[in-house]
């Protein structure tokens, strides 16, 4: 039996630890690990664990202690340290690592969108044309948006905020992805939202963006970092396949 390190945190994590239950038992099981960030618990098939391992070092010892034979990195494309972490760890460790890698978004002619490399980017660009924003980049990336003069915001989190934002003028709406497509529309049409910003994730097109599309929003779109180099899937099929060929 292979033991599989699964880094979630994704709804392809929560995938691919399902796939694996249902198609590899008998032959492997999968452990996935979340940071804990929100307040939920995992809703995941399979073994979970819960919290930083304590940098790249404390993963090569989660490996070797849990007797771990491969490493699938399902992080989200901007949780850039953990898949760092985890390309050393698994090198370190000498077993194999997969990222799961979610192809770019391809936007239907027509929409409105500008890409911009950074948040601080996406601030600029808010500032020179934005007055009603949906913000939903994620609590990590608010600071960002401090200084922008002008904008009201409708932020959403998954988990209300322990503490007022740093942003001058803003409501919060909370709620864990995914969101219907009439949800989305709703919220930009009741809130008179004339920009929509959001990290340019890749896999299928989530609802807020189809909105967006559709009632013709621009939208401010933050590039996701470079993934690490090593072997990739677009796909959780593609990531199963990797997996069944190192057994
Ligand atoms: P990050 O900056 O890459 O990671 C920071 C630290 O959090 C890591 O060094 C690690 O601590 C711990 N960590 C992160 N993911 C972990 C995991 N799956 N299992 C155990 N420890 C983990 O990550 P982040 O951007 O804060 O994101 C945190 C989690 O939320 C990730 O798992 C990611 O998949 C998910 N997420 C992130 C975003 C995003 O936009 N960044 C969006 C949706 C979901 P140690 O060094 O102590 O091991």
């Amino acid at each position: 039996m292979k033991r599989l390190l699964i880094l979630g945190g994704t709804a392809d994590a929560r995938a691919l630890a399902a796939a694996v239950a249902e198609t590899l038992a008998g032959r492997a099981e999968a452990v996935t690990s979340w940071a804990g960030r929100t307040g939920r618990a995992p809703d995941v098939a399979g073994e979970t664990r819960v919290g930083g391992f304590g940098g790249s070092a404390g993963m090569v010892d989660y490996i070797q202690r849990e007797t771990i034979d491969m490493v699938i990195d399902a992080t989200h494309p901007f949780a850039e340290t953990i898949s760092d972490h985890a390309y050393d760890a698994a090198l370190i460790a000498q077993v194999p690592r997969l990222g799961l890698i979610r192809p770019p978004w391809r936007l239907p002619p027509g929409s409105r969108w500008v890409e911009v490399a950074n948040l601080e980017a996406a601030a600029e660009a808010l500032g020179k044309f934005a007055h009603r924003v949906f913000l939903t980049s994620g609590r990590q990336t608010i600071d960002a948006f401090a200084d922008v003069a002008d904008v009201w915001f409708l932020v959403r989190l998954i988990d209300p905020p322990a503490e007022s934002l740093p942003l001058a003028a803003y409501e919060v709406t909370t709620g864990r992805p995914p969101f219907t497509l009439e949800h989305e529309k709703a919220l930009i049409a009741d809130h008179n939202i004339d920009t929509l910003v959001s990290k340019s994730s890749g896999g299928p097109l989530p609802a807020k963006i189809s909105a967006a599309v559709e009632m013709g929003l621009p939208m401010v779109l933050i590039a996701p970092p470079p993934p690490v180099p090593g072997a990739r899937a677009e796909s959780v099929a593609a990531a199963l396949e990797w997996i069944e060929r190192q057994l």
